[in-house]
């Protein structure tokens, strides 16, 4: 696990800052995914030096965060996120620390970090500093908060979320004062930008036990200060991998108001839209899909949706034969379609209309139906049979 590229980057850059006589060591999700044999995505350091001590050390850096004292250091395995150990200033709004205040103890930043799970630093030479026992609740698969649970979530109310949302991705359970401290906090959540809200379900949607964090969410009563209905029920043995599956999941139990619900969260564009084809495909599954279904949707959108049907029943059609049918199809995209609007207007003699559009897809359904060759003269005879009728 540590011999991977992002851990040597972390490494030559604490060694380094060791020879320039500070303190660093990889703190946060990568100790806890290393303990956890997960692979990690961020490898970041913390370290006793301040923000312009480390830039003195590297050649290239970049300040990302520099108020916050995290600079980002540029080594040939590649960038590693470097900060400086702080402590959080007051909290006025149950959201962020007005200030920061950099420290010269490790010991110190750790006891801001959120969960027990969460405050385990490695220093280089593979040994562990534990002040919380987050070696022991991560074997015991347990969340718990650093300090007085009460205290940590009025500070900041997302951390909530992020214990429920780590059950999700873990499969853990979540100590029961911490647990109860959600349950007098939870509607505090209500404070939180909904950006970082979606943050948050965006990883929990592609959680290992999705239903064992949905019954949390229930549990903590976080969900009656989110907008839309949860409904852990729906979700025993949902599995997804990526986010947006989660989401139209999510859509499809809110019924009709679903856009609104999915808007609240602040969906992108291109978010709704492979909700919205999801949903609807899912509906035609109802009856079979038809070649038009097939060739309409997206493979990813296809089989998210027999997914979802799978999943309220099983049924025998295999995920397999999704894709088979598809490439089965004469054409793949309308971009196939040898013909075009000009040529039609050709043809026809006439001007431009509604009836264009019409005429391009019954072609296109034609042709799709594999009832019609895709050749401009089969096309031809095929629309001057069709339209010889229309009014001159
Ligand atoms: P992920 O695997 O999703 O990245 P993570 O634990 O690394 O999980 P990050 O948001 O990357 O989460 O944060 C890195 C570290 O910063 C955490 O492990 C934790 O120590 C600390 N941290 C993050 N958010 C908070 C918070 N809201 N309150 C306290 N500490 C936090
Ligand atoms: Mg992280």
């Amino acid at each position: 696990m540590q011999n991977n590229k992002e851990w040597q980057a972390a490494f030559s850059v604490i060694e380094q800052l060791e020879e320039a006589g500070f303190e660093a060591v990889v703190v946060g999700g990568a100790v806890r995914d290393a303990i956890l044999n997960r692979p990690a995505h961020d490898v970041d350091v913390a370290t006793n030096a301040l923000p312009q001590e480390v830039k003195a050390v590297f050649e290239r850096t970049v300040d990302i965060g520099i108020q916050h004292g995290t600079v980002l250091v540029i080594v040939p395995d590649g960038p590693v996120e470097v900060t400086t150990y702080r402590t959080d200033g007051e909290y006025t709004d149950h959201r962020r620390p007005e200030e920061v205040h950099f420290v010269r103890s490790l010991q110190e930043d750790l006891r801001r970090r959120d969960f027990t799970m969460n405050a385990i630093a490695m220093r280089r030479d593979g040994s562990y500093v534990d002040y919380y026992n987050g070696r022991k609740d991560i074997e015991a698969g347990v969340i718990r908060a650093v300090g007085e649970a009460n205290v940590r979530f009025a500070e900041d109310a997302l951390r909530m979320l992020r214990a429920v949302r780590f059950s999700a991705q873990l499969g853990f359970t979540i100590e029961a004062s911490t647990l109860q401290a959600i349950q007098e906090k939870a509607s505090d959540i209500a404070w939180v930008a909904k950006e970082r809200i979606k943050a948050e379900l965006d990883k929990l949607w592609i959680g290992k036990d999705v239903y064992n964090g949905l019954k949390k969410l229930e549990e903590s009563g976080l969900v009656n200060s989110l907008q839309g209905d949860f409904l852990a029920e729906h979700w025993r043995g949902f599995t997804v991998q990526n986010p947006t599956g989660g989401w139209a999941f999510f859509a499809r139990i809110q019924g009709a108001h679903w856009q609104e619900v999915l808007r609240s969260y602040r969906l992108s564009n291109k978010e709704m839209a492979f909700v919205k084809a999801v949903l609807s495909a899912f509906q035609a599954l109802q009856n079979g899909w038809t070649n038009m279904d097939y060739f309409t949707y997206s493979l990813e959108e296809l089989e998210t949706a027999h997914y979802f049907a799978q999943l309220k029943q099983p049924f025998n059609m295999s995920p397999q034969s999704i894709g088979e049918a598809k490439a089965r199809l004469p054409i793949q995209q309308r971009q196939d379609l040898i013909v075009n609007g000009l040529d039609l207007l050709q043809w026809s003699g006439q001007k431009k209309g509604p009836w264009l559009k019409d005429a391009l897809q019954q072609i296109l359904t034609a042709v799709v139906n594999g009832e019609l060759a895709n050749e401009r003269n089969d096309i031809k005879n095929w629309f001057e049979q069709q339209y010889s009728t229309m009014d001159e």
